[in-house]
């Protein structure tokens, strides 16, 4: 165990969310469970975790969005309706966070902080949604992966987080970014994204703590995300679906178990609270 605490961010959403919403009433809700053993390996492990919840999940199930934030952990927003940002108008994104927001404060009583995009889509083209989260008083953004892929990605973005000057990109001033980690691979100095979801199924554990504790070794945090539903190797096999929501579940329990004993983390906020009071 190494003494660098890192994040750990979770995104509540149910296993078919990445489909269109007109398909979401077909399928049977599988997130409670999911997000229950999540949060029972995190109680094991003595972890805490930002819970970036879905407006839509937190409707159907207050009482789950009440017990992550009994046992401590943060409640933050993943939008209301999981569409892409770069697929709104910034009307549409604003109207999805308030909405988000509202639920999820009702629920809690606490003040949401935080905003993870789905599908991580605050990306060049979108940077204008960082004022709209300013303007709804979140503190902090956690959407722009420092990557080159097809769907998202700011390749030159920084890797650490960093207080968003606007005088630098034009938007979010005064925000904090949290970039999710990624490992500069040696000589093509390419940025391989290791912070979890399909990679962190992809790529063996043992590389996966290799390059988190070089992070750590030289100072560095990792940013590390995960879905409930990837600890849920029975979810539905259905069309539209694609092959990464299902590359190899069955053995992500056991690493993010591993993940958890081998590593430390708190949430979001409580580490920005640390940094910079
Ligand atoms: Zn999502």
């Amino acid at each position: 165990m190494n003494t660098v605490v890192n994040i750990l961010q979770i995104d509540v959403e149910d296993w078919y969310c990445d489909l269109d919403p007109v398909e979401w009433r077909k399928h049977e809700p599988r997130v409670e469970t999911a997000t229950k053993k999540v949060l029972s390996i995190l109680r094991e492990t003595e972890n805490q975790a930002t819970f970036f919840v879905l407006g839509h999940v937190a409707e159907k199930f207050p009482g789950l969005i009440a017990k992550i934030d009994s046992e401590g952990h943060e409640v933050a927003s993943h939008g209301y309706s999981h569409r892409r940002v770069s697929d709104q108008t910034p009307g549409e994104f604003e109207e999805d966070v308030k909405k988000s927001i509202a639920i999820l404060e009702g629920i809690t009583g606490k003040k949401v902080k935080g905003y993870r995009a789905p599908q991580f889509t605050v990306m060049k083209e979108t940077l204008w949604a960082l004022d709209i989260l300013k303007k709804q008083k979140m503190e902090y953004d956690s959407s722009i992966f420092p990557v080159k892929t097809p769907l998202y990605g700011i390749p030159d973005a920084p890797l650490f987080p960093y207080v968003i000057n606007s005088q630098e990109n034009g938007y979010g001033h005064g925000l904090t970014e949290v970039p999710l980690s990624v490992y500069k691979l040696p000589i093509l100095g390419k940025n391989i994204p290791v912070a979890g979801g399909f990679y962190f199924r992809f790529f063996p554990y043992f590389f996966l703590s290799y390059a988190l504790r070089k992070l750590n070794r030289k100072g560095n945090i990792a940013v590390c995300y995960m879905h409930p539903w990837e600890l849920d190797p029975g979810k539905p096999r259905v069309e539209g679906l694609k092959w990464y929501h299902y590359y190899r579940l069955s053995a992500m329990e056991e690493k993010f178990r591993k993940l958890t004993r081998d590593f430390r983390f708190i949430s979001t906020r409580e580490w920005i609270k640390n940094e910079r009071g």
